[in-house]
């Protein structure tokens, strides 16, 4: 599995033609970012005339109702302007590369190897691409979870780098790594835990996507912390499938829960109506996200939350072509709002829950 994904078998092979040059890598991405036209990023008007290409391939154009509303002759902007793009000194070129080794799931040393670029440049890229990532298609608040679905909880450790908080504490024995299934810890221990929610796959259905899945890292597992997020997520009425934790309780009053107890060695069974209670599902996907996480070689909690994100987004096109999932990759990166990177810089950590589901 591992060679058909690795970068030389080359999934990337249809990227090659606009790979020749900067021009051609500034054009497809245009195309991705306006495909029925450019229109102005600051008004949104399509009476743009294209201009004269910058040094760096990208094109420049001018908006006619900014000229005229700022009573200017000109209101130029470029191919870039207002997007994740816009402050950073890569060429079109590369960004075409880094966002196609990004896809593969590479880390930062293997991307900077592979591109040709310094590894904090690709520390950087990283964040900003599984940042936009985040705000567009993680906190897109009408994806929702319907007919099958199950939750669970894990714990991964992240470290307290780069956060106000001090995390780590002198006087505690050293922190284990590795996902670690069951237990109560939380973010203020060094292990944030993350809620898993899957829809599962209609087996019925051939054309059905992957099974979709909804990760969202927590503070804890409280029922008043997962509640919200339930709630949000779920549509009601759907059947709901967990273990035995007493925080998924709260679920009978919406849903059809039905509960698998681990506890007592049941792992599966098919109840009367033919229903197969069980949180398989959720179990498969946390070994693969913790074989995702692994390549990280230790993590932040302040980069995590981007991390799962990342991993959210390309299970759910896992049965897409590669190219298909790419051209989705950019259009959510090249949706993301212009001040995200102002927002960004001045973030030391995540973004509280309360404000994503407000
Ligand atoms: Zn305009």
């Amino acid at each position: 599995m591992w060679l058909l994904k690795s970068p030389w078998s080359n999934p990337m092979k249809h990227l090659i033609p606009y790979l020749r040059d900067d021009q051609k890598a500034a054009d497809y991405l245009r195309q991705l970012r306006w495909p029925d036209g450019v229109t102005c990023p600051r008004c949104g008007s399509d009476a743009v005339e294209s201009r004269e290409r910058c040094d760096n391939g990208l094109r420049r154009f001018n908006c006619a109702h900014c000229a005229a509303r700022l009573g200017q002759q000109f209101a130029m902007f470029t191919d870039w302007t207002r997007s994740i793009f816009e402050e950073s000194k890569l060429r079109p070129l590369e960004w075409l590369l880094v966002v196609g080794l990004w896809q593969l799931k590479l880390n930062a040393t293997e991307i900077a190897a592979a591109a040709d670029i310094q590894e904090r440049t690709a520390q950087r890229c990283i964040n900003l691409l599984d940042g936009g990532i985040y705000e567009t298609y993680h906190l897109e608040p009408t994806r929702q979870l319907e007919h099958q679905v199950e939750a669970d909880e894990c714990y991964q450790s992240a470290g307290s780098k780069g956060l106000p908080r001090e995390v780590e504490r002198y006087d505690r024995a050293p922190r284990q790594r590795g996902i670690q299934l069951r237990g109560r810890a939380t973010a203020e221990t060094g292990r944030p835990p993350i809620l898993g929610l899957v829809q599962r796959r209609d087996k019925a259905n051939p054309d059905a996507p992957a099974a979709q899945v909804y990760l969202e890292v927590l503070e804890n597992v409280r029922t008043a912390t997962i509640k919200p997020i339930i709630t949000a997520k779920v549509k009601g009425g759907a059947q709901f499938f967990t273990d035995e934790y007493s925080i998924y309780h709260f679920t009978q009053v919406d849903y059809d829960h039905r509960t698998v107890n681990h506890g007592a060695g049941e792992y599966a069974r098919r109840d009367l109506d033919g229903t197969c209670v069980h949180c398989n599902t959720m179990e498969g996907l946390w070994s693969g996200l913790r074989n995702f996480l692994d390549r990280f070689k230790g993590i932040s909690q302040r980069f995590l939350h981007l991390r799962v994100g990342r991993y959210e987004f390309l299970h759910n096109h896992g049965h897409l072509h590669w190219h298909q999932t790419f051209e989705a990759a950019l259009r959510c990166i090249f949706s993301t709002p212009g001040d995200y990177l102002r927002r960004m810089a001045h973030q030391h950590r995540r973004m509280p829950l309360t404000l994503c589901y407000r």
